[in-house]
């Protein structure tokens, strides 16, 4: 049954073509390194520094950061996603990973990563509000992170703004995205976790439905530059994919060579066989993409609940909207790290916004 809906729903010569593509790319086989210990800035409540990951130090020798891509590349690693540390911080690091397998990095944009050497490298600049809200959560109500990013990246075609949002300055969101746009970056968006406890304005207790529903407003606006779909965002901010509750027994992104994940991968849930998220010292891994001990109740992380999706076709074969669903969620994720034509997957991102609609306003009239 399943083989034959999906049949039907690919008669469709647009969705047709998304599927295509992906398997022209090929399976993802992910892996998450941290290339450096240190940052030039301390945002409020950093993952990084919350659970002391800068305590294992980078290696100084670069035998074993060689040793580690050979180690890699042998076990068929082909995607790297580099989070922090401040990677712009060890940029030829950064470049030896470019040059060995499909990578994505992402900056606080305070140091340029330069053009020669990382032409088509996909960047996301972090972003965590407007220029008031940026400076005081990131750059300690001193650095204007937000504006020396901007002026680094502009109408830079390997960036796209990667947006942490907040309950309280979902306000900003508006004037965030046209920066954007002005700038010629398109837009992904994140959901902020509170990790640190801090309350106010960035405590994702008080839930994130007007972050949702202005996100949505920007992606009727926008929608050639809106890379997070209407159904994307519902999943990561509501914690839901069908009757599926987020959390660390559904978690797809778990490191599989970590101890601490030998039971829970065995629970016959979908998970990612080969991923392993590194600590800087490259020799241990840390339970998942974000954190040892975080709490999965706060934990919104963008690429793990991509995989969720990515990882739960089957669930949305029921009818071909839920398939466009997830084929948009799949594809945007090829699409954003480049594993597919990245100019001719831009063309299609207003379609797949249209395709998905603006659930925030499908939920009010049902
Ligand atoms: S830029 Fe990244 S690594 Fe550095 S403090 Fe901020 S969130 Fe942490
Ligand atoms: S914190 Fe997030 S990414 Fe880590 S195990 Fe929990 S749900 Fe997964």
């Amino acid at each position: 049954m399943a083989k034959q809906n999906l049949k039907e729903y690919l008669q469709d010569p647009f969705l047709n073509t998304l599927f295509q593509e992906i398997r022209q790319a090929g399976a993802v086989k992910s892996i998450l390194v941290d290339i450096t210990h240190t940052c030039n800035i301390r945002c409020e409540g950093c993952y990084f520094f919350a659970e002391d990951m800068d305590k294992m130090k980078a290696p100084k020798d670069e035998h074993v950061f060689d040793d580690f891509i050979s180690q890699e590349k042998a076990r068929g690693t082909n995607f790297v996603t580099v989070t922090g540390g401040e990677p712009s911080l060890k940029l030829p690091r950064l470049k030896k990973l470019h040059d060995n397998f499909n990578t994505t990095v992402v900056t606080n944009g305070l140091r340029k990563i330069p053009v020669e050497g990382f032409e088509d490298l996909p960047i996301g600049l972090s972003v965590w509000g407007d220029h008031e809200t940026d400076t005081r959560l990131r750059g300690g109500g001193k650095i204007e992170v937000f504006k020396k990013a901007l002026k680094n990246y502009k109408d830079d075609p390997r960036v796209m703004l990667y947006y942490t949002t907040t309950p309280g300055n979902a306000h900003e969101i508006e004037s965030v995205v046209e920066q954007g746009v002005q700038n010629g970056l398109p837009i992904l968006f994140s959901y902020y976790g509170d990790i640190s406890n801090k309350g106010g304005d960035i405590d994702h207790n008080r839930g994130f439905g007007e972050v949702r529903s202005n996100i949505d407003k920007m992606i009727e606006k926008y929608p050639h530059m809106i890379m997070t779909s209407s159904y994307l965002s519902k999943v990561i901010s509501t914690g839901m994919l069908y009757n599926e509750k987020w959390g660390y027994e559904n978690c797809c992104s778990v490191s599989v060579d970590n101890d601490k994940n030998a039971e829970k991968l065995k629970n016959g849930k979908p998970f990612n066989p080969h991923f392993n998220a590194y600590n800087p010292d490259l020799a241990s891994t840390r339970r998942c993409c974000i954190g040892e001990e975080r709490d999965c109740d706060n934990c919104y992380d963008l690429w793990a609940h991509y995989s969720w999706i990515m990882l739960n076709m089957r669930k949305h074969l029921g009818s071909k909207q839920e398939f466009t669903n997830w084929l948009t969620s799949m594809y945007s994720f090829y699409l954003i790290n480049r594993l597919v034509d990245f100019e001719k997957g831009m063309t299609y991102v207003a379609e797949m916004n249209k395709r998905i609609g603006i659930l925030t306003k499908k939920e009010l009239v049902s």
